[in-house]
């Protein structure tokens, strides 16, 4: 572990820095928060939701963290090159990796369209291996890092009309056992959030039947809340939780078991 990185029970993250995509809302917006309030400086990454990226921020610096936000498309090599670059130059390297941006497709596969199929494997594989690949040459230099992946449950049982998204957050777990092994030498640790049914953005599509639905079916009796999931990542992200890799850990109310 890197000496360098100082510790307290209250701030545990204090002196690392971390970075989560897709922060802006959402999950991804309670997650930054958590880790600033847990000590950590965070950097806000968005595509396009400026004003509630930097009303995160606000929120992360209130906690006495330092925070910035930073637009870029985490599925495109030269931003995320850019992103990281920005972060090292203002907060320092990250040693956590919060691979959270994303977007689902509620489609019949007929009806899939090649393009969205490859947006899918993009938004959900690719920009994070972009991300790990780029946040690498630090954390191994530094033998400590961690990386939290965010899949679903729809990864693990696969969603109905939701084949191309499952098969992409399926992916993200492989991905993250396969990882998990390779970086463990390193002091690295790699783990998979899957969510179940967060009420965020991303389900406002829902019906009102679906949600009460959803609901019913999910033993704990409610949605799950960004902050809920938040905790958790905050767990792993911790130095304590240096035991724990190449595990799938899935908040979801008892929905899937
Ligand atoms: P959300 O509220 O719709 O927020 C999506 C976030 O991703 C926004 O900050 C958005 O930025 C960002 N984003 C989208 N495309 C991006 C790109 N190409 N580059 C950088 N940022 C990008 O979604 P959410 O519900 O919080 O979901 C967060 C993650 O949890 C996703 O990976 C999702 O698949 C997963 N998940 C969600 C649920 C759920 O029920 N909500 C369940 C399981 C898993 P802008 O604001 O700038 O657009």
């Amino acid at each position: 572990m890197n000496e360098s990185i100082q510790f307290s029970t209250t701030r545990p993250l204090y002196g690392q820095v971390a970075v989560v995509t897709g922060a802006s809302r959402g999950i991804g917006s309670a997650i930054a928060i958590s880790l600033a309030k847990a000590g950590a400086s965070v950097a806000v990454n968005y595509v396009s939701s400026s004003n509630q990226a930097l009303d995160v921020v606000s929120v992360c610096r209130s906690f006495g963290s330092q925070a910035m936000a930073i637009s870029a498309d985490v599925t495109k090599e030269p931003q995320v090159a850019s992103l990281f670059t920005q972060i090292e130059a203002t907060l320092g390297a990250p040693s956590i990796l919060v691979n959270n941006a994303g977007h689902a497709l509620t489609s019949l596969l007929i009806d899939t369209t090649p393009q969205q199929w490859d947006d899918m494997m993009s938004m959900h594989l690719k920009a994070p291996y972009l991300c790990i690949r780029r946040s690498l040459d630090h954390m191994i230099r530094a033998k400590y890092g961690r990386i939290i992946n965010i899949s679903s449950i729809w990864g693990i049982v696969g969603g109905s009309c939701e084949s191309a998204y499952s098969a992409a957050k399926g992916g993200v777990i492989a991905f993250t056992k396969a990882l998990s092994k390779e970086l463990a030498p390193s002091g690295i640790t790699v783990n998979a959030v899957a969510p179940g049914v967060v009420d965020t953005d991303m389900i406002q599509d829902l019906t009102e039947e679906d949600r009460d639905s959803l609901v019913t079916q999910t033993p704990v009796g409610r949605l799950g809340t960004p902050g809920d999931i938040a905790a958790l990542v905050t767990f792993l992200a911790n130095p304590g939780s240096s035991f724990l890799t190449g595990q799938v850990i899935s908040p979801n109310g008892g929905l899937v078991t």
